[in-house]
């Protein structure tokens, strides 16, 4: 099924209602309406979204839909949906289908038992979604996909999407001041550009089947380490194998046809891992992308007999996976504010932008760790393959130099050798392409844009960039403030721009970030180490960080304290399940087979006593046998400490951190020892070996 280029551009984009088939299906008056709501900002009136809706049900059947649903983003950081069929009855026994402007902008699911953070009283427990017209609606399987937002009615928001539009729509209007600063009078928007790297796992069907911690928690609870891992590195960018290539294949087309731009494929560091990277788009699109390339992922691997493992840490002792949310901001008329400019005053605009970045992440650096802190992304960050828990920015030798000038007042070497001064008319060329790569770093400028590296696989990018707009429109916002009452423009932009250099200058590092000698100095430098969940979560609802997203009208206190509670609950049922799956798998796989294999052992030193020497059968026997009975004893204790967990969220949270996962630490270790030891035979279900050299 080889994809041929004529085709391919027919096939980009054949199931979205995107604005080509509006100007088809739409009157020009309502297309235009639609037009000007998404340039405005405005809602639309119930007679455009009427004509909206019938043009999106008749576009929808044509090509076999019959369904319809509101797709949305509740605080899980998994999509939601409620199919609803197009039937109404109609005279003499028949159904005609219909779908109203009313079912377009408001839907009603009875989405009681999502999570809310207490944010809604069980009378009003029903919660509303709208459709968000700046997302184009979708054709999956017979249903017509309605992106849209998800709030309480008394307004509350209960959803990912909502606060990450609103923060687009503040960093916007942050930026556009600072733009007329600089004397642009063209630029009315600027938005947020999103390019989300996503790392996998590609497994057997068969070997997933038999292993119920894959199919319960998403990643081995045990395993012992491989005789062969990733220590050869052969697995990175090699070819790769005709099983897979033909899973990317339809991966690519299904993705294609969903207008997701899936653009580079390749194998990742550890065996049977991948990435995908689609081509950047404005924020709230990719983030819609995003979730849909995660979905595509999971449901095509079924049809190839394997299975899609999106969790951070599948194997321990292996590489984790992880999603690079690549961050920029662009003006509506082409131009990226992060690209060092060909002209001085292009590149005065990219300083001050730059400036307002290290600012916004040395002030919030708790908060974007906040972001990406949950149980699964425990396991790799600070682990020698992720970033650490310090947030701290890579800017590269070139730039440095530049900043380090601007901090001493020293020459900048250019190859012009001119000395560097801030202002619209005064500047040397910056470097264009930095192609400076630091892998260790958590954020590093790439040359015309910030790529954050400490999300984990399998979570929404909206809280990180719903974090980095708001943090950008803040400082945006003190530095247009601070610029627009100044009295000589070109000389506060000078002071300012080197006053916050100097003052955030410990944000930046350039150096290697697994390194512990980076950790010791990050302390110094009084840069924040939040190495667990547990450590961080608190800090999310942090005074300053309140403030910021309250004044930005982002989260009201409530909302964020409700995202806070979801947040900690969420580390404690994850680990909670884990540490029961491990206890099931434990008492009745692993102790039962390490019995029978003991016991058969056993009858052979007895057969065998009477010929004489059993040295063999008596030291492993005896050596299982002793293993075994600190399993056990590491089962009691894992039942024990979770059945005395504290029910408080905040004590809950601290204890399932350093009692139950010491616990399920010691209990693996036993485990994984007795696999070495147990005639493969008998182990209950398939190893790393088995799992990761599948092919
Ligand atoms: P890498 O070396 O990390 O693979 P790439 O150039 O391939 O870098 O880019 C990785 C991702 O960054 C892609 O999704 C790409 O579309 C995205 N990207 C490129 N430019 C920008 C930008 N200006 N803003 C946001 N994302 C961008
Ligand atoms: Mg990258």
């Amino acid at each position: 099924m080889e994809t041929k280029t004529t085709e391919l551009t027919e096939l980009f984009g054949s199931m979205v209602f995107n604005e080509a088939m509006m100007r088809q299906y739409l009157s020009s008056n309502s297309y235009k309406a639609w037009k000007d709501s998404i340039r405005t900002g405005t809602s639309l009136d119930l007679s455009i979204a009427n004509d909206i809706a019938e043009a999106m049900k008749r576009w929808a059947i044509e090509r076999g839909a019959t369904h319809y649903t509101h797709w949305f983003q509740p605080m899980t950081g998994y999509t939601a949906e409620k199919h609803d069929s197009f039937i109404t009855p109609a005279p003499g026994g028949k159904v005609l289908l219909e779908f109203s402007g009313k079912e377009l902008v408001r839907g009603e699911p009875d989405a009681s038992s999502f999570p809310s953070g207490g944010l809604r009283a069980t009378f009003e427990a029903r919660g509303y979604t709208a459709w968000d017209p700046t997302s184009f609606a979708f054709l999956r399987d017979g249903t017509l996909y309605i992106p849209t937002v998800f709030c309480s009615y008394s307004g509350q928001v209960l959803d990912k999407k909502t606060p990450l539009l609103r923060s687009m729509d503040e960093v916007s209007r942050q930026a556009v001041r600072i733009l007329r600063l600089f004397g642009d009078t063209e630029t009315t928007r600027v938005v947020a550009q999103v390019g989300p790297e996503q790392e996998y796992f590609l497994v057997d069907e068969k070997d997933f089947a038999k292993r119920m911690d894959l199919r319960l928690c998403g990643r081995t609870l045990f395993g012992a380490k491989p005789p062969k891992g990733q220590e050869l590195e052969d697995h990175y960018f090699g070819a790769i194998r005709p099983r897979v290539a033909a899973y990317m294949e339809e991966l690519d087309r299904e993705l294609w046809k969903l207008g997701v731009l899936s653009k580079t494929k390749h194998n990742e560091v550890a065996p049977c891992q991948h990435e995908m990277a689609p081509i950047y788009s404005d924020a709230n699109t990719a983030c819609d992308h995003n979730q849909i390339t995660m979905d595509v992922m999971r449901k095509v691997a079924r049809k190839h007999g394997l299975v899609c493992l999106l969790h951070e840490k599948p194997f321990a002792g292996i590489n984790g996976s992880g999603k690079h949310d690549n961050w920029s901001l662009a003006t509506d008329t082409g131009d990226n504010l992060f690209k060092p400019g060909r002209t001085p005053s292009q590149n005065a605009r990219f300083l001050l932008f730059l400036a307002a970045f290290i600012k916004g992440v040395d002030e919030y650096q708790d908060f974007l760790r906040c972001t990406v802190a949950y149980a699964g992304n425990d396991h790799r960050l600070g682990a020698q393959e992720a970033p650490p828990a310090v947030v701290s920015i890579f800017l590269g030798d070139e730039l440095t130099a530049v900043v380090d000038s601007i901090i001493h007042g020293t020459e900048y070497s250019d190859p012009g050798k001119k000395t560097l001064r801030i202002g619209v008319d005064v500047m040397p060329p910056i470097p264009q392409d930095n192609t400076d790569r630091n892998r260790t770093s958590p954020l590093a400028f790439t040359g015309n844009k910030f790529e954050f590296r400490m999300l984990g696989s399998s979570q929404s990018i909206a809280g990180p960039n719903i974090a980095l707009n708001t943090i950008m429109a803040e400082e945006l916002e003190q530095f247009a403030d601070e610029l627009e009452a100044a009295p000589d423009f070109n000389e506060a932009l000078s002071a300012l721009i080197r006053r916050v250099l100097t003052e955030h200058q410990r944000i930046v590092f350039n150096g290697n970030g697994y390194e512990d000698a980076w950790l010791r100095e990050a302390a110094r430098r009084g840069l924040a180490n939040l190495t667990s969940t547990a450590d961080a979560l608190p800090v999310y609802t942090a005074e300053k960080n309140v403030a910021l997203f309250t004044k930005h009208g982002i989260f009201s206190r409530e909302e964020l304290a409700a995202r806070q509670e979801i947040h900690m609950e969420n580390y404690c049922t994850v680990l909670t399940i884990e540490a029961n799956t491990m206890l099931d798998m434990l008492k009745r796989d692993i102790l039962p087979a390490v019995s029978d294999y003991t016991g058969s052992l056993c009858s052979r030193i007895k057969s065998r006593s009477a010929i004489g020497s059993s040295r063999y059968e008596s030291s492993v026997a005896a050596k299982l046998s002793e293993t075994t009975d600190q399993l056990l004893a590491a089962v009691e204790k894992l039942e024990r400490d979770l059945a005395d967990a504290p029910q408080v969220t905040e004590a809950r949270l601290i204890y399932f951190q350093s009692v139950i996962l010491a616990d399920m630490s010691a209990a693996r270790t036993l485990a994984d020892t007795l696999e070495t030891m147990v005639d493969r035979k008998y182990w209950p279900f398939p190893t790393y070996s088995d799992i990761l050299f599948y092919m």
